[in-house]
């Protein structure tokens, strides 16, 4: 994600958010969890935990936030990780696992960020998703290297299609070590968090469903040298292309701009792209201080349902217990911001843009401000908070079942 505007928007920020449309937010949701429901979807997801999402330490193992979960899964590597601590444990074990095995440097090009790419694929294809690899050269500052992005879905007959998204990549440092832990590894995270969670319910799902969940993990989304319409969104760029004229069985369709809709009518098949209700981006999270605000006024529909589920949930104390007391106690905002931004949604550059341009509608969620860590050596396991990381898994996971109609 790139700064350009930064300081603009900085500078409207207090006075930019503007009341609700009002529309109804359940119209386009296929259900709304009560109370008790929302309890036992938190309650029985492992992987919603916020244990789950205590980083460990790479260097250092006695340094770890100390207690017996986290001494008992960091030190195990993945290859021999004990079954039946998994069983027990079930997904938030894995994503302990999987935080763990992506804060690591990750550049695009590199034998780790195969690494943590062989890791993802290896989670969504235990969970008996379809995984498509999407593999392709391009040139870069640093001469033509690989890329490959990740696309997990797990009813592939599905005709309509909500997307998650994030970069599983990291920003080049040369001679350094970046982590990038809100940018994005633990917007990763709260990805597998979320399919742990609901997998059994996605698994209980008539076969025939309309909709289903994709989750897309993107390389390259980092500039080598200067961000700059060439270098930067590397994954993005071309997974959007492609999915522009490629239809769901493989045959290619006529290209259109989205400004032309009318020529739409007249193509049978429809592109990948089309099947896209919404994209949603999740980048920079994982700072406790970090709160969002609505970037896209055509998926406001979205947006307000995200702050319904974060004001519902912590009612039921259902968010951890400081964000939980800011919404109860304090009437503030926890995380989502109502309202619409006038930022619009070109005002902060991310692996979003291709596919908006290409008309798909978008819900970007990214700390507005900035973390301070963003683009340091200090975006590590030391500036991320579990319970931010665990409490938006949570408010997603809700969003997803409750679009899906996934009934716990
Ligand atoms: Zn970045």
């Amino acid at each position: 994600m790139d700064s350009y505007g930064w300081r603009f928007v900085l500078l409207l920020l207090a006075v930019v958010v503007t009341s609700a449309t009002g529309r109804d937010l359940r119209t386009r949701f296929a259900t709304q969890l009560n109370g008790d429901e929302l309890r036992e979807m938190v309650g029985s997801a492992a992987a919603l935990r916020h244990e789950a999402f205590v980083p460990a330490k790479r260097h250092d193992n006695s340094d770890y936030n100390s207690n017996d979960y986290n001494n008992n899964y960091f030190n195990r590597d993945f290859k021999h990780f004990d079954n039946s601590l998994l069983i027990r444990d079930n997904g938030a074990a894995l994503v302990a696992l999987s935080l763990h095995n992506l804060l690591v440097p990750r550049v695009s090009g590199s034998e780790a960020n195969a690494n943590v790419r062989n890791h993802i694929v290896t989670v969504f294809k235990a969970l008996q998703w379809s995984v498509e690899i999407d593999a392709f050269d391009s040139e870069t500052p640093h001469g033509k290297l690989p890329f490959a992005n990740i696309v997990a879905t797990k009813n592939s007959n599905a005709k309509h299609k909500l997307v998650l998204a994030a970069h599983y990549d990291s920003k080049f440092f040369d001679g350094k070590d970046f982590i990038g832990a809100t940018d994005s590894a633990i917007p990763c995270a709260i990805l597998i968090a979320i399919a742990h969670a609901i997998n059994p319910l996605l698994e209980a799902q008539d076969l025939l469903a309309r909709t289903t969940v994709q989750f897309i993990f993107f390389d390259g989304e980092e500039a080598f040298v200067n961000w700059s319409a060439t270098d930067s969104l590397y994954g993005s760029r071309h997974l959007a292309e492609k999915w522009e004229t490629l239809a769901a069985d493989g045959s290619t369709i006529p290209s259109f701009s989205s400004s032309t809709k009318s020529s739409q009518s007249s193509n049978k098949k429809k592109s990948i792209l089309k099947s896209i209700d919404a994209f949603i981006l999740l980048d920079l999270l994982g700072d406790p201080t970090s709160t969002f605000i609505n970037l896209n006024s055509k998926t406001t529909w979205i947006w307000e349902r995200l702050v319904n589920i974060e004001q519902r949930l912590a009612s039921l104390q259902l968010l951890s217990p400081q964000k939980s007391e800011l919404v109860n106690v304090q009437n503030e905002v926890a995380y989502f911001v109502p309202g619409i931004s006038t930022f619009g949604s070109q005002a902060i550059d991310d692996d979003h843009r291709p596919f908006r341009d290409r008309g798909v509608p978008i819900v970007h969620v990214i700390a507005v401000p900035f973390p301070k860590t963003w683009h340091t050596l200090n975006d590590d396991s030391d500036h991320v908070n579990p319970n931010t990381a665990s409490d938006l898994a949570r408010i997603f996971t809700v969003l997803v079942v409750e679009y899906l109609g996934l009934l716990v």
